[in-house]
């Protein structure tokens, strides 16, 4: 299991994480694409918990019964999401200091039905409405 280090962009905040794998699965719902301000959550589903080197200006917001939504007060920078019914965390890929980008992919889409039409990622990912998950 690779271990990644993650920092907000001011840097008062950093922690380390184990991925389950190197693909993205993007969330294009819109608490997700409010939260980021852009495209939707490009998620990396994580093995276990974070591990916080710095913390001192880390906010938890929680966006629903079942997800929390960690980011820095100081700069803004979105963290990772917590999934609570399964307990697990998801990192936007672009927190990850040390990814190897050429082994990345991206591979599914989550919430594809409330993807406004303004853009499209290009390649083949497997798509999942909103009805899939309930
Ligand atoms: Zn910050
Ligand atoms: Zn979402």
């Amino acid at each position: 299991m690779n271990t990644y280090h993650c920092s907000c962009l001011c840097k008062a905040i950093s922690f380390s994480v184990s991925l389950k794998n190197l693909s993205i699965e993007v969330c294009h719902c819109s608490m997700c694409r409010k939260m980021m301000g852009s495209s939707g959550f490009l998620g990396m589903e994580c093995v276990g918990g974070i591990t916080l080197t710095e913390n001192a200006a880390l906010h938890i917001y929680h966006s629903s019964d079942s997800g929390q939504r960690g980011f820095c007060q100081c700069c803004g920078t979105s963290l990772f999401y917590y999934f609570v019914p399964e307990n697990k965390f998801f990192i936007p890929a672009g927190v990850i200091d040390d990814l190897p980008e050429e082994k990345v992919s991206m591979t599914a889409e989550i919430y594809y039905d409330n993807k406004p039409c303004y853009y499209e990622y290009v390649g083949e990912t497997k798509k999942f409405t909103e009805a899939d998950f309930q």
